[in-house]
């Protein structure tokens, strides 16, 4: 098993935007390393020795991160009956059942399609574009680069803000779990603090836009009301969320 930087930040990973190029951790994240080096290249030859030493040597890796963790919540992995297997199952189809009637699922989804219908908006692109080439030369370049950089930052969260949602949605549901850490240690607040940060930059992205227009389009005012009830559900679902401290970005 490849031993770890001594310099990496543990768990830093779980709670972060995934949004590599721009991490300022990038040299002290295992999974970075991981991906980036360990891991087989996509292009690499299948038929090369090393291709699937690679891959052999990282498939022993997960299972000894799954050994590691069993042995700290006290599971015998080879102990698992039937009957325990069924019912995890079920646990898990009734946490399915329940995120998905949460109204947290159906804001986020509907964010991601406001999104994705205003990232195909070509109408608006066109006039956007027309009014911005109205500006003298440097103005040109300013707004061009808040048009971008805008765009860019909804278009990284508009689905990591579902998915993320979704795993705080369903972390919490494993209550009986969780209950026994601090409320600062539960990992469903760790999500949630994330999406709030998530939340944040993707409404400071809007507003870059928004600043670009004279008038602001309805799609833009809708997807930013529907960040802010997206944010005053996620604190009134996860309000220990601001107490957890994530590996690397909080102090
Ligand atoms: S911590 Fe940084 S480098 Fe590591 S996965 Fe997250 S964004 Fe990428």
């Amino acid at each position: 098993m490849k031993t770890p930087n001594p310099q990496n930040i543990p768990g830093i990973f779980n709670y972060c935007n995934r949004w590599c190029e721009r991490c300022p951790f990038s040299d002290r994240c295992t999974l970075y390393q991981q991906e980036h080096g360990d891991w087989p290249d996509e292009d690499a030859d299948m038929n090369e020795d090393a291709f699937w030493d690679k891959l052999k040597g990282n498939l022993e890796n997960s299972m000894d991160m799954l050994q590691e963790l069993a042995d700290e919540q006290g599971i015998d992995l080879n102990e698992i009956t039937q009957e325990e297997q069924e019912e995890a199952y079920h646990e898990m189809q009734v946490n399915e059942l329940m995120v998905d009637i949460n109204p947290l699922s159906n804001l986020t989804s509907d964010y991601l399609d406001t999104c994705l219908t205003w990232v195909k908006n070509s109408e608006i692109w066109a006039s956007l574009h027309e009014h911005i080439h109205l500006q003298s030369g440097d103005k040109i370049n300013e707004l061009e680069a808040i048009r971008d950089e805008s765009l860019e930052v909804i278009q990284w969260y508009m689905t990591l803000i579902p998915s993320k949602v979704h795993v705080a949605l369903n972390s919490k549901e494993e209550a009986d779990f969780w209950d026994q850490y601090p409320v600062e240690e539960r990992h469903y607040n760790g999500i949630a603090k994330l999406i709030l940060v998530c939340l944040k930059d993707s409404l400071e992205a809007w507003e870059g836009l928004e600043s670009l227009f004279s008038s602001a389009p309805e799609q833009l005012l809708y997807a930013k009301s529907l960040l802010s009830t997206i944010e005053s559900q996620i604190r009134a679902q996860f309000p220990d969320a601001e107490l957890f401290k994530r590996p690397g970005f909080d102090s």
